[in-house]
């Protein structure tokens, strides 16, 4: 019979199983820490745990951790890592070093493929097979951790939801997971370090406002109208551009979330001077920072980069009307990590 994974449970859940092997209840917060404060990976380690509690817990759970499948490293520092899950499935995690900036950023996975099959994204290409659970995407934050400590002699400064999958048609396990990684119980991470990338899911927004996850939030925007949205991005026909950013205005005003506008740029599509326009129009109603992307190629897919020229005259025509813009040249990009890229390519290589 298959053992369940002990880190599936609840700190009350932990409470009824310590106390059904007969032992105290505060065992259960010590095992909850070593789980989710020290990142245990067995049983052996929880040391103040008795040796017949340890073996107790060993005869009836498991731990099903990540196998790494495959690991490479990118001309500008970039490590994209492969990751095989209990069901065989892979994911891939990104981190991405800055060191002269002191940020270590971990890209993390939040669904095995997408069903959202955005035009521009390799991702979008696999179709989702399941969501993930909280501790294996806590599991690539702990793995992402320990790389960068090893390799860059740094720990992970910043943590962006925007692997493979759409973080918020995974709410539960995402939430779970950022309450793990945040939690002074458990890892105690700050929030403000957390960035939840999403193509649009309104009711998903509304939700975090209401349960008031203070993470930042990253809109995939990449068209600024919803006929050109609608043809890169399907999700846009049921998450019209108006609802997205009705909410989040909600959100924005009930928890002052940074919101970051993310903008792939191809050619001849979105990259005119009234493209600029548009998007200007949208960040008008709270305060938002956009981020112009580069695009990577992905195999099968119909668009292209758009000119530096290009580029550049639409960032400057934003600075020049007030909206921040940063323009980001993709990292990872040799090794199919940048944004987008993600597809378990490993075996082309
Ligand atoms: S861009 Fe994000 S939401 Fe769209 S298909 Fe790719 S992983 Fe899914």
């Amino acid at each position: 019979m298959n053992k369940t994974d002990i880190r599936s449970y609840s700190l009350d859940q932990l409470e009824n199983i310590v106390s059904s092997f007969g032992e105290p209840k505060f065992k259960a917060k010590q095992i909850y820490q070593w789980i989710w404060q020290k990142g245990a990976m067995n049983f052996e380690q929880m040391t103040n745990l008795s040796k017949k509690l340890r073996e107790e817990l060993n005869n009836a759970f498991t731990f099903n951790t990540l196998i790494r499948t495959h690991q490479q490293q990118s001309i500008d520092g970039t490590v994209k890592t492969g990751w095989q899950l209990q069901d065989n499935s892979i994911i891939e995690s990104v981190l991405i070093p800055v060191p002269k900036d002191n940020r270590y950023t971990l890209c993390v996975s939040s669904q095995v493929g997408c069903s959202l099959a955005c035009a521009f994204c390799a991702t979008g290409q696999l179709k989702k097979v399941r969501n993930l659970t909280d501790y294996e995407i806590f599991e690539q934050f702990l793995k992402v951790n320990s790389m960068s400590k090893e390799i860059y002699g740094h720990q992970l400064t910043n943590i962006v939801y925007m692997g493979m999958g759409e973080p918020l048609l995974n709410y539960n396990n995402v939430v779970k997971s950022i309450d793990k990684i945040t939690n002074p119980l458990a890892f105690g991470y700050s929030t403000k370090r957390i960035t939840l990338s999403t193509s649009g899911i309104t009711k998903g927004i509304v939700r975090l406002a209401d349960d008031d996850i203070k993470v930042n939030i990253a809109l995939s925007l990449h068209a600024a109208d919803d006929d050109k949205r609608s043809k890169i991005m399907p999700i846009n026909e049921t998450n019209k551009l108006r609802d997205v950013i009705d909410a989040l205005k909600y959100m924005y005003d009930k928890n002052k979330p940074r919101i970051g506008f993310e903008y792939i740029m191809f050619k001849d599509f979105n990259d005119s001077i009234e493209d600029a326009n548009k998007l200007m129009k949208l960040t008008k109603f709270f305060p938002v920072k956009v981020n112009i992307i580069e695009y990577n190629y992905v195999e099968g897919v119909n668009l292209k980069k758009a000119s530096d020229e290009k580029v550049n005259k639409f960032a400057k025509y934003l600075v020049d009307h007030g909206v921040m813009t940063t323009v980001r040249r993709s990292r990872g990009k040799d090794i199919d990590a940048a944004c987008g890229q993600l597809a378990n390519k490993i075996e082309n290589k």
